[in-house]
């Protein structure tokens, strides 16, 4: 199978994993939107061409929000797509404070291609914010989101100047 046919297979199985999710914006726009964001930026932002980053990018919330599990992913996308998921993936029996805080302590120690799909994930919703932020979020929350992404960010391996520098100017944006 060829990459472009990997690629779209992926959005595929995330769109329908997705399909009855809103994001937190204003307008709950479709979730789907979401991950094909972060695909796009590492590709034309980032000159990002990794068929596994690309793929882990559009999968990166299916196990954390979804009914998906690793198996399936390694069954359908191979060990180190399901692998790179299971990098961003927080421990969703923790408390959300706790699992912020591991997000810090963690990115140190994540691989290459976990780095670049936080890195996106982290830009997209900086951006996100600023354009809608979620209903119901005080200054005050979309400050501290702010302040937390970059504590994750600032710890990631350096990857890709490129997509270090999109974040940077995404948080300049801060509220
Ligand atoms: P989060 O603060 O974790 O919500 C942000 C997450 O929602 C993002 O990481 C993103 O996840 C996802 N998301 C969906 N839509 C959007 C969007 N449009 N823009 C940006 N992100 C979006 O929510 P929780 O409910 O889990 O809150 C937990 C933490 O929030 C608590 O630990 C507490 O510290 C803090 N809090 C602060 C308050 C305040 O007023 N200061 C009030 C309540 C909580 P993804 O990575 O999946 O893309
Ligand atoms: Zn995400």
């Amino acid at each position: 199978m060829n990459a472009f046919a990997r690629l779209l297979l992926a959005i595929e199985f995330a769109a329908g994993r997705h399909r009855h999710q809103r994001r937190k914006d204003a307008e709950a726009s479709p979730y789907i939107n979401h991950p094909i964001a972060l695909a796009a930026l590492l590709a034309e932002t980032g000159g990002v061409d990794d068929l596994v980053t690309l793929q882990a990018a559009i999968l990166h919330d299916t196990l954390e929000d979804t009914e998906t599990t690793y198996d399936e992913l390694f069954h359908l996308f191979g060990k180190e797509v399901a692998d790179v998921v299971l990098e961003v993936t927080d421990d969703k029996t923790l408390e959300p404070a706790m699992r912020k805080h591991l997000q810090v302590e963690h990115a140190p120690h994540k691989s290459e291609r976990a780095a670049l799909v936080k890195l996106a994930d982290k830009t997209c919703n900086l951006r996100d914010i600023v354009t809608s932020a979620p209903a119901g979020w005080s200054l005050e929350r979309q400050r501290e989101y702010f302040d937390w992404a970059k504590r994750v960010v600032d710890g990631l391996p350096k990857v890709n100047a490129a997509m270090e520098s999109a974040f940077d100017d995404a948080w300049r944006a801060r509220p």
